[in-house]
């Protein structure tokens, strides 16, 4: 079957959501039976998202195949329930890398190496060797930035041209503001949108609104006039209480029947796939209970740094039934030894985080959460920092620190890997990607994954060190999972309570339709309230 093409691209502002478009209409597709896998273009000139600062860009997403891409990569994943690839991802600094590489190879003898044709020939090239290698139906592509950009606009030329050469259809996403005093919605910006696209030589086959409330018809009917479609083609992506619901607010409006038939593609749904997301989002709108998980770290200013961790818990909590909410506290603000922040909460995670700052206050609310009973999670530094506090208040090791924040320390429970002292590049040089592990029978670890081998994504330098594996057994600290060599520690587990940690980062393979095990385990074990509110409390 010839692959078909689906681009949707961005106008008037960034921060519309269209990652969650993007993953919306795979997950059409995939209601539909028909295989579909995402390819995102990012302008910038990073090879990757490796070296870029979560506390501005968002999340480093990982990939079973070491990649570290975008945060939207953890949208499609969590989406479709599949595993991305690296060369889903298209960055400019990938692609002007690849032209450049090639032409000093002499790949371009006797030739000027040029914008078009060149570059846009090998984007349109990447992206076709994605649907081949997979065999798909369809690729959908999400341009990165905004139409009129300087930096994508060459990625547009790119899908201008791919329409030439390919069955392709357009999806311009798009926004209508309104302003309080004349309660209107606005579509000028919308219109100037529009107009960018047109002179890009591209019409759009769709228009996805953003806008705060439902859009009117009047509205769809003006969007409508200046982007040269029918009005039933103008498609209302106005807030929705979670999500995961656009893909079924779509369907309310017929856009999966007028993609579909757009796409050549026949008109028969999978009910059983359908009925399972309605029901993660009829748990999602009607929980049984509620509870607050804290969530220490050090980038909590910018919740997107966390974004894995917060649908990770929302996952688990779909699948519960339970109402889950987010109290995001500063390491840095328990650094006094003043708990407060804590009161209340229902379950403590420390997620992962690199540098200094805000460590103490962590394993301070590690020590709290172990002795006053609260649920605990650590996620890879949350990890480390359960060592240490472990190390440090219940074996007597006073001065117990990881090496990376203390590089004299005496004892040194975690520590830089052998392989890891030599490394200098700073980009893809830690362990990445998925590793798998081996847990042991009878452990928290063990019951809440059900089974003995299994993989999780990593993205770290430093490991618990095994010299302090006896010690440590001997005064009741828990080893439950390793590498398959037994040589690195990959799961720890408190004796009493609910305390577990791992220095894998399992948010990275939470889906709706599959949720991390130790999120639904924390989220089960945490001090949860009856409520019969809706989601939207
Ligand atoms: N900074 C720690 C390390 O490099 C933890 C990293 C993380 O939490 N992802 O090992």
């Amino acid at each position: 079957m010839q692959t078909k093409y689906v681009v949707i691209l961005g106008s008037v502002m960034s921060g519309l959501g269209k990652g969650v478009v993007t993953s919306s209409i795979l997950k059409l597709l995939d209601f539909y039976n028909y295989s579909a896998l995402p390819v995102k273009f990012d302008g910038y000139l990073n090879y990757d998202c490796g070296t870029m600062n979560p506390y501005r860009h968002g999340e480093v997403f990982v990939l079973d195949d070491k990649s570290e891409v975008d945060m939207d990569f953890g949208l499609y994943e969590r989406f479709l329930n599949k595993n991305m690839q690296g060369n889903q991802s298209i960055t400019g600094g990938k692609l002007f890398g690849s032209i450049i590489e090639k032409e000093r190879r002499g790949g371009y003898l006797g030739e000027d190496v040029q914008i078009i044709p060149h570059l846009t020939s090998r984007a349109i090239e990447m992206i076709q060797n994605v649907g081949r290698e997979n065999n798909l139906d369809v690729v959908v592509v999400e341009v990165g930035g905004t139409v009129g950009d300087l930096e994508n606009s060459y990625f547009i030329e790119a899908m201008r041209q791919l329409a030439l050469k390919e069955p392709t259809v357009f999806i311009n996403l798009t926004y209508t503001p309104k302003m309080e005093v004349v309660g209107e919605q606005k579509t000028k910006p919308a219109q100037q949108g529009f107009r960018n696209l047109l002179q890009s030589g591209i019409m759009p086959d769709f228009v996805v609104c953003r806008s705060v409330d439902r859009l009117l018809e009047k509205t769809k009917e003006k969007l409508a006039l200046f982007a040269n479609i029918t009005k039933e083609r103008v498609i209302d992506d106005s807030d929705l209480a979670s999500v995961y619901m656009l893909p079924l607010h779509f369907m309310e409006q017929g856009f999966d029947k007028m993609l579909m038939e757009q796409l050549g593609f026949g008109n028969s749904i999978n009910s059983e796939k359908l009925d399972m997301w309605k029901n993660k989002i009829n748990n999602i709108l009607n929980p049984s209970a509620k509870v607050e998980i804290g969530v220490l770290g050090k980038y909590t200013g910018l919740s997107d740094s966390y974004a894995s961790i917060k649908e990770a818990v929302a996952h688990a909590g779909a699948e519960l039934a339970i109402k889950p909410t987010m109290r995001w506290i500063e390491g840095e603000d328990l650094e006094k030894g003043d708990m407060s922040k804590l009161d209340g909460i229902g379950a403590l995670i420390v997620p992962g985080g690199f540098g200094k700052r805000g460590i103490e206050g962590m394993i301070k609310g590690i020590q709290y959460a172990r002795e006053k009973g609260i649920p605990y999670l650590g996620i890879c530094l949350g990890m480390q920092l359960m060592c240490v506090e472990y190390a440090r208040n219940v074996c007597g090791l006073e001065d117990a620190n990881s090496s990376e924040f203390d590089p004299n320390t005496k004892h040194d429970v975690i520590s830089l890997m052998d392989e890891q002292k030599s490394v200098k590049d700073k980009g893809g040089t830690m362990r990445l990607g998925l590793w798998e592990c081996k847990l042991k029978s009878g452990t928290t670890a063990y019951a809440l994954y059900g089974r003995e081998k299994i993989g999780e994504r990593h993205r770290h330098r430093y490991e618990f060190n095994n010299n302090y594996r006896e010690l440590m057994e001997e005064k009741g600290f828990v080893i439950s999972g390793t590498t398959m060599d037994n040589k690195l520690v990959e799961f720890v587990e408190w004796k009493n309570g609910f305390g577990i940690a791992t220095q894998s980062h399992p948010e990275l393979r939470s889906r709706l339709e599959a949720p991390a095990p130790l999120f639904v385990g924390l989220l089960k074990s945490a001090n949860t309230s009856k409520t019969a509110n809706t989601a939207r409390d």
